[in-house]
């Protein structure tokens, strides 16, 4: 029973930086596309990156759940900053 309850778990993956959705790309090429909120399997098309949206829509299993990699935003942000100085100087 134990092993079914893990088995059920959505699978996760921390990432640095999400990537774009695939299908926002492909509906809207012009426009910037949504945050990928998960990596999952759609019909006929292999796996794509899906925002929110297009997971409920078009996925076809539960796929993996991408979780950005905490303060990843904030460090970057910061190490930006320090080049910005450095080049200054
Ligand atoms: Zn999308």
């Amino acid at each position: 029973m134990a092993g079914q309850a893990r088995s059920l778990k959505q699978r996760t993956a921390t990432l640095t930086v999400l990537p774009p959705c695939d299908l926002c790309k492909m509906e809207s090429p012009l426009s910037i596309p949504q945050t990928a909120r998960y990596d999952a399997p759609i019909a006929g098309n292999g796996w794509a990156y899906l925002c929110l949206y297009h997971y409920i829509a078009y996925a076809v299993g539960r796929g993996t759940k991408l979780i950005a990699e905490s303060g990843a935003v904030e460090r970057e942000i910061v190490s930006a900053r320090q080049r910005l100085a450095e080049e200054g100087a």
